[in-house]
């Protein structure tokens, strides 16, 4: 833990240092303070937004290799300093070596290299092609210019995958960006920050913003373009005090993601997977497995495995490789939620099969923040753990009477983030996850799509707005702009002043000549 606690925090102006509070960073896993970082105001995130934009340019003009050297070697610097950055992780969520490993050393490790490879073929200029007569011999051009300076706003969950990780490719396209790291887990922005300037970020172009909820209220009034991820309720917020100055906002929030095992699916695959995607990273995954819908031909086979799966977890403090299975709950509010939900839902009928309390089995009382993996049965949608979004290590199944209730009920949901779709048949399976309202389905599959930075990842109805990954997750964080060029041409076109009644009639047929002919019904 000792680099966690020598960590280095940006050292604050006068001015900023009379702003900071101080917010304590703790360990969930222990309950002990381990940092402690400035709570920016307003005035320093407006001084840091004057910084940023000073540096933008040359960043800019450094071009798509210049700039991709450097992230390039920051992949680098991110493999050779894992153990590092995995300790910083665990030691601010509590989550456990492998899910930081797995889904964020490796996320981050994969983002450097891919948007400092990707960038340019995705904002290079673009010729356009036209069936507008009238145009034929102009040059059309769709370009990128970036929009100049990006604010970054994150959750807690993922502190490199989902705060640091839309930082790359708003970084890629040449902005600057102001990152402001959740409250709760702002050590891996700092240290991540630390290597892009070893890596030779120029000064400036990367600034983290550490503070609370307030801190980004003034992110959002000082940038073009605000990247935010976490809850529904703050994006809300967020997105209506951009409305003000028109900045533009992606959104990354909430979701209560389904399951859907059909009767033919393969149940221990299901099984595994909505184990697995509802419990690891101790369930505060945004696409996490939040609800399950089972046929009832494979109910019981697909509970009875669900019990025994869950039974074998083990849950508790990681302290390297291979030590636990399920780690602690990262934000202590949260375990409130959860115990919340599972009581709900007890008291309107639910049976809860594994799990159920605060602290892990066998320790109710454990320092820091703990709820043990917990498998509930006999639930419906009058209850909260299968219409809000929990959050937290716990599986609410359903029994369903066919792929029509199963739909009805994914859909019966104001979020649409993610969902997963389980059959052996799967141009079924398939057919099934096209009628699902949400940003993407998975077939035999969950989760797994957010590690293909090529497809758009991103929610429906109340779970987002724009996504990241793909075209789309680098061209938001770009103007575009579009060029017609125009080379040989008279002095002057003929449908120009002064009107004439000859010109008229004649534009007129050449209308009816363009437009008037094709198929119609
Ligand atoms: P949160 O909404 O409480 O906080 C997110 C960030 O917003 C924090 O940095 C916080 O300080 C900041 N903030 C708070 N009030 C603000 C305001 N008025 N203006 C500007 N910024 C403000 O979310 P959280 O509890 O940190 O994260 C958990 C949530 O994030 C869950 O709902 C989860 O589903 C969601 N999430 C979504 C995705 C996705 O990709 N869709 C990914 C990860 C997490």
């Amino acid at each position: 833990m000792a680099s966690v606690e020598q960590r280095t925090v940006p050292e604050p102006s006068t001015a900023e240092a009379a702003a900071a509070d101080g917010i304590p960073v703790e360990n969930p896993a222990t309950g002990e303070v381990i940092a402690h970082v400035p709570d920016l105001g307003a005035d320093a995130v407006r001084a840091m937004a004057q910084r940023g934009r000073a540096a933008q340019p040359a960043w800019e003009a450094l071009g798509f290799e210049g700039r991709g050297r450097i992230l390039l070697r920051m992949q680098k610097w991110l493999l050779d300093n894992s153990d590092r950055v995995i300790e910083t992780i665990v030691s601010e969520t509590g989550k456990t070596w492998e899910d930081a490993q797995l889904a964020e050393i490796m996320y981050g490790a994969s983002a450097f290299g891919f948007w400092a490879k990707e960038a340019e073929g995705y904002l290079s200029d673009h010729k356009v092609k036209t069936s507008v007569v009238m145009l034929k011999g102009k040059r059309l051009i769709e370009r990128y210019r970036p929009l100049g300076l990006i604010g970054v706003i994150g959750p807690w969950n993922y502190p490199l995958t989902n705060s640091f990780g839309d930082c790359i490719p708003a970084l890629a396209a040449g902005n600057a960006v102001i990152l402001k790291p959740s409250e709760v887990t702002p050590l891996t922005s700092l240290l991540l920050a630390d290597g892009l300037r070893d890596c030779g970020l120029p000064a400036d172009v990367l600034q983290i913003a550490t503070g609370r909820g307030a801190t980004g209220t003034a992110l959002v009034d000082a940038v073009d373009m605000i990247m935010f991820t976490g809850s529904t309720a703050t994006g809300r917020k967020v997105m209506a005090q951009a409305a003000q100055t028109l900045t533009p906002v992606s959104l990354e929030m909430g979701g209560k993601d389904p399951m859907v095992v059909l009767s033919d699916a393969d149940v221990e695959r299901a099984a595994n997977h909505a184990v697995y995607y509802g419990m690891f990273n101790g369930g505060q995954t945004c696409v996490s497995v939040e609800r399950v819908y089972v046929e009832a031909p494979v109910y019981d086979q697909f509970v009875s495995k669900v019990v025994d799966k869950t039974r074998a977890i083990r849950q508790g403090r990681s302290t390297g490789p291979g030590t636990a299975d399920v780690g602690a709950m990262t934000f202590a509010p949260q375990v409130d939620i959860v115990e919340r939900h599972v009581e709900d839902a007890k008291a309107k009928g639910a049976r809860v099969l594994v799990g159920g309390h605060r602290g892990t089995a066998g320790d109710p009382d454990r320092p820091g923040n703990w709820y043990e993996p917990t498998v509930l049965v006999d639930v419906d949608h009058t209850m909260e753990c299968m219409t809000e979004e929990t959050f937290g290590p716990t599986l609410p199944i359903m029994r369903v009477s066919d792929d029509e209730e199963a739909i009805r009920l994914a859909n019966d949901s104001p979020y649409g983030l993610s969902a997963s779709v389980f059959s052996k048949d799967v141009a079924r399976g398939e057919s099934v996850a096209r009628r699902l309202e949400a940003g993407s389905v998975c077939v035999n599959d969950a989760v797994i799509n957010y590690s293909a930075l090529e497809l758009p990842m991103g929610g429906a109805k109340a779970s987002g707005l724009g996504s990241r990954h793909g075209a789309g997750g680098i061209r938001k964080y770009c103007q575009v702009q579009a060029l017609l060029v125009s080379r040989l041409h008279p002095h002057k076109e003929p449908h120009m002043f002064p009107y004439n009644a000859r010109m008229t009639k004649a534009l007129g047929k050449l209308i009816k000549v363009l437009y008037g002919r094709g198929k119609r019904d």
